[in-house]
Parts: structure tokens; C-alpha cells; sequence
């Protein structure tokens, strides 16, 4: 039996990490810890926001306090296991693009009037919600040729050479999946439905186990929540709501070359304002999503509904100010849920003393989940081992300040 069995409830970004962490730790191969990763989906890790996000990795995300240590932290990933082929890791231009549409494809009204909320990347900016107006004409770098100069009018930086980089999120996130369990994790497929405790602390997961449609039990001395929007379905209560967003993917002609660039876009098109964010990534696949909406969570990440006029929407909209991705072909329409923190703030991060001994959140990520996983799960595994979080100063995302 093991000294310690830790369970993970949930295989996004902030689970994969955690569990790959945890079974690197230095006391890890020294005791007997069994770490087990629980996963609703029948398809495995990733399956929702982890897999389907755009990936951008910045030092101007936000909060400040785990920014700096989870970028870090990409860095000494991708160097120890080659993230640069392994999983696209690259360093990439980002900046804000203000420009015009020419009308490619008028989608109905029906599409032009539904939802519209920002997901809010850019906080975290210097002086507030939008970077300042680029003072030359339009500040399109020379190399950035797949959207129209003669539709631009403006092109600002958003942050500095080396501040901004990029991961592919389902590949960076089944990454660590597997190099989790090729040390020694287990995975279950099963979806938790409850804590469980005794005098005060934790010692168990109950699931449900799909073969069998019947309850199991798994024992554990430490339990980590990171179940991303669905949270709240296995601790009741907790302050996380979800807002749905979609996003596809384009694949470009061979030989059509799409420089490293992510654009914040601002686009007056004939049917009304958008504004997409589009991510070129190294394999030459170009992501693109749009604004959030208040479609209801589903059960589990398997049943998320995707609209396919609401990806139709993001496509007119980035084709019409890209002959390069007008001429390529839509591969991927998909939609996830962003967890956020419905008091403010966020994300959660430690333990829920309050609640259980031994039960760790990590969730409520907001629109910078990729980017502030490897500090979540560096700062989780250090409380869990060693007792307290070395890395960074992380008081304000503790539990018992968010929660109360
Ligand atoms: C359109 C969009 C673009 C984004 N772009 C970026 C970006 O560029 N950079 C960035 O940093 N962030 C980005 N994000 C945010 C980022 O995707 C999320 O913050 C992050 O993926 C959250 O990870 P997670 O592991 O908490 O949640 P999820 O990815 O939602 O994973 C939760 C997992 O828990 C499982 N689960 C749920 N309930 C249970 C249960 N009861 N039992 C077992 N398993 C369960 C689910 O099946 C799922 O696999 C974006 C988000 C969206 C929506």
C-alpha cells in the first residue's frame, strides 16, 4: 500500500500538468506515491478547452503572481523534451490589428446579432483593455503578408521580442499526459461525482465507472481538483461559472506561408465588427476563434454543442481580410468552455483547508489556462510535497481567500 495516493480529478491542461510534476518530484521515486488521473471523456485528456484553445504563452497574462514562473516554466519544458517538435513550441509575434473586411460571404442576420463576450485576453496589457494605436500608417511588419495591407489600418506590437510564445495546447497537454504516465501514472476513465472525507480530510473519489454505469470508489490521502468548468459538479459550491467560445482551423494551400504571427484583430466588415484572435502555428494550420457566449454547460466535455453558424461567422469574418485563408480549407470546427471565477479574479490555486485536509484546487483559469498550467502545477505539487509553495508567492489565488 502506498504511503500516499494522490488522485487528479480531470485531464485538461492543469491535470496533465500536475500529474507530470508530481511524478518528477524529487521524493516522488523516494516513497511509495501512487498518483492516479481521473478523466471523464471517453476520448482521453484534452478534450475540451486544453485541446482547443489557440495556445499563446505570455508574460503579459495574467495574474502577475504566476505569470513570470509559469513562462518560465513552458521555457524548461520545451528545451528538456524538444516542445519545439514535440508539441510547436515557438516564440511568435503578436499584435493588435485594426482594419477592414471586404464582404466575402454575408452570413444571416441571425448570425450577425448573437453573443458577443470578449474573452478578455488582454488585460494584462499596460494601460488597460487595448494597446495604443500604432503611429506609423498601419505598422504591418514587412514579413506578415497573409492579411491585407491595403485593408489594414493599423498594426500595433503588443509586447516585446521574447514575451510572447506559443504552444499547440492538445499536443503540449497529451504531452504530459504521457510523459506522466510513462512514470508511473495511472489513468481511469470515469467521471467523479464526490469527495469523499472523514474527520475533516479527504479519502476518497467517488466515480462513475462507464463500463459498469456503477459507483467506485478510489482511496486517497490527497485529492486535486482540476476538472475546469466542471468543478463545481464535484465540489458543490465553488465560485466557477463557464462561458462556451468556438474556433476553427484553417489549413492553407501547399506552399502558401504563414509567418509566426498572432493577431488580436478589430475588423469593420460589410456585415458588422468582429473581432477574432488568429493564430498561425508552426505546421502552417492557422487557428481562429471568436467571442464567448452564455450557452449552458453540458454534462460532460463529450456532449459540448458546437454551432456551426458561429464558426461560419469566424470564418467570413478572418476570410475577409485573408486571401490566404480564404483560399485554404476549414479542417477543425469546435467549441469548449472557458472556467472562470465568478467572484473575480482567479484562478484557484492550493488547498481548500476549509473544505478538506488534503483536497487542492487548480481551476478557474480564465482565457489563460495554457499559459499558467506549468506554474499551477509546480506551485500544487510543491504544497502537496513539500508542504508549502517555494516558487512563487501565490496567497492571493489560495482558497481561503477566493472562497470566502
Ligand atoms: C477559445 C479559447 C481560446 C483560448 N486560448 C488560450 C490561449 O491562447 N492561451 C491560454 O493560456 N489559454 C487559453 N484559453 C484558456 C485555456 O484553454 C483554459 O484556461 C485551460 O484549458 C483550462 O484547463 P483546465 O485543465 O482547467 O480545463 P479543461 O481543459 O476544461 O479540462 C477539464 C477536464 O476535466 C474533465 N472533467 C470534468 N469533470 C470531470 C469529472 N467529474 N470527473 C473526471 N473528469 C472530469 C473534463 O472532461 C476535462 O478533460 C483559451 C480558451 C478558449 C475557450
Amino acid at each position: 500500500m502506498a504511503t500516499r495516493q494522490i488522485v487528479i480529478i480531470g485531464g485538461g491542461i492543469i491535470g496533465c500538468t500536475t500529474a507530470y510534476y508530481l511524478s518528477r518530484h524529487s521524493s516522488t521515486s523516494s516513497q511509495s506515491i501512487q498518483i492516479t488521473l481521473l478523466e471523464a471523456s471517453e476520448h482521453g485528456p484534452a478534450q475540451g478547452a486544453s485541446g482547443k484553445a489557440g495556445g499563446l504563452v505570455a508574460r503579459w497574462a495574467y495574474p502577475k503572481e504566476i505569470v513570470d514562473l509559469s513562462f518560465n516554466e513552458h521555457v524548461k519544458l520545451a528545451d528538456e523534451h524538444n516542445g519545439k517538435d514535440r508539441w510547436g513550441w515557438r516564440y511568435v509575434g503578436c499584435g493588435s490589428w485594426e482594419g477592414r473586411g471586404e464582404l466575402v460571404e454575408q452570413p444571416s442576420e441571425d448570425d450577425v446579432t448573437r453573443e458577443n463576450k470578449s474573452l478578455e485576453k488582454t488585460l494584462g496589457l499596460p494601460g488597460g483593455q487595448k494597446p495604443a494605436k500604432a503611429k506609423r500608417k498601419t505598422g504591418l511588419p514587412e514579413d506578415l503578408q497573409w492579411v491585407k495591407e491595403e485593408l489594414t489600418d493599423s498594426y500595433t506590437p503588443m509586447a516585446k521580442h521574447g514575451a510572447t510564445a506559443q504552444v499547440h495546447p492538445y499536443l503540449f497537454t497529451t504531452s504530459m499526459f504521457q510523459l506522466a504516465k510513462d512514470n508511473g501514472v495511472a489513468c481511469i476513465h470515469g467521471k467523479a461525482v464526490a469527495i469523499l472525507q472523514e474527520s475533516g480530510a479527504v479519502t476518497g473519489v467517488e466515480y462513475l465507472d462507464p463500463k459498469t454505469g456503477g459507483k467506485e470508489i478510489i482511496p486517497a490521502t490527497q485529492v486535486v481538483l482540476a476538472a475546469g468548468a466542471w468543478s463545481p459538479n464535484v465540489v458543490p459550491n465553488l465560485p466557477i461559472s463557464s462561458m462556451r467560445a468556438h474556433s476553427i482551423t484553417f489549413r492553407p494551400r501547399a506552399g502558401v506561408n504563414i509567418t509566426p504571427y498572432v493577431l488580436f484583430t478589430e475588423i469593420l466588415a460589410p456585415t458588422g465588427s468582429s473581432s477574432p484572435e488568429i493564430y498561425a502555428r508552426p505546421d502552417n494550420e492557422v487557428y481562429a476563434c471568436g467571442t464567448g457566449d452564455d450557452a449552458p454547460l453540458p454534462p460532460s466535455v463529450d456532449e459540448v454543442a458546437v454551432d456551426e453558424a458561429a464558426c461560419a461567422l469566424i470564418q467570413a469574418h478572418v476570410t475577409s481580410i485573408s486571401q490566404e485563408l480564404r483560399e485554404g480549407v476549414v479542417e477543425k470546427r469546435q467549441a469548449c468552455y472557458l472556467s472562470l471565477v465568478s467572484t473575480g479574479g482567479g484562478p484557484i490555486v492550493g488547498e481548500a483547508k476549509h473544505i478538506a485536509s488534503g483536497l487542492f484546487i487548480g481551476t478557474g483559469h480564465t482565457c489563460w489556462g495554457i499559459s499558467n498550467a506549468p506554474g499551477t502545477a509546480k506551485a500544487l505539487t510543491e504544497l502537496i510535497m513539500d508542504g508549502q509553495i517555494k516558487s512563487a508567492n501565490l496567497k492571493k489565488l489560495d482558497p481561503s481567500v477566493i472562497l470566502l
